[in-house]
């Protein structure tokens, strides 16, 4: 086991789309726990593959508090199959340490995936809980998509991103999410 680098935002890598995994061998077991250590070294609660420069279609979360403890969980080969709602989520990511900023994402999704063991497993989660929101941002790497894309305020970011050195904003990765926004003009005051 080992703690990898981590790479920044700015590293081309991170815009790169993640290769399917055709079996879990025991290289992909050892990627994984390195992934682990690695996450919890940087003190994160998710981390994908290419962050590591590994394009594999990998994630790793540990979204656990004291108050709701839960299960180290591997993502595999995972694909949204279903996504509802919209919330505002205030994220930051290990590839852009220090910055903190609100993005869209729905409130709630299924993804099915592939555990450890080769095992297809079908997950559910609802009101926009840390776990929701990180299988959305963890996902989002894995199709080269970074949660400052989601970005709501532009400005302020780039002063973020400013601040800590790293690149601003590409305009042109900037997504356009109709159904997050009509979802949030659903639930304006
Ligand atoms: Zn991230």
């Amino acid at each position: 086991m080992a703690v990898l680098k981590v790479v920044n935002y700015g590293e081309p890598v991170l815009r790169k789309e993640a290769e399917k995994v055709t079996k879990v061998s025991s290289k992909i077991q050892k990627l994984v726990a390195d992934m682990f250590d690695t996450m919890y070294a940087y003190d994160g609660c998710g981390l994908a593959a290419p962050q590591v420069g590994e394009l594999k279609r990998i994630f790793v979360l540990d979204c656990g508090t004291d108050e709701n403890p839960l299960p180290q969980m591997v993502f595999i080969n995972p694909v949204i199959i279903k996504k509802d709602g919209a919330i505002i989520s205030r994220e930051g990511c290990l590839s852009f340490p220090g910055v903190y900023t609100d993005v869209k994402r729905y409130q709630s999704v299924t993804v099915r995936y592939m555990d450890l063991k080769g095992k297809t497993q079908t997950m559910t989660v609802q009101e926009g809980t840390l776990l929701c929101r990180a299988i959305q941002h963890e996902m989002d790497h894995l199709n080269g998509v970074l949660f400052v894309d989601h970005v709501i305020d532009r400005f302020s970011t780039d002063q973020q991103l400013a601040e800590h050195k790293l690149p601003p904003i590409e305009p042109d990765k900037i997504l356009t999410e109709p159904d997050l926004d009509e979802a949030l003009a659903g639930v304006a005051l």
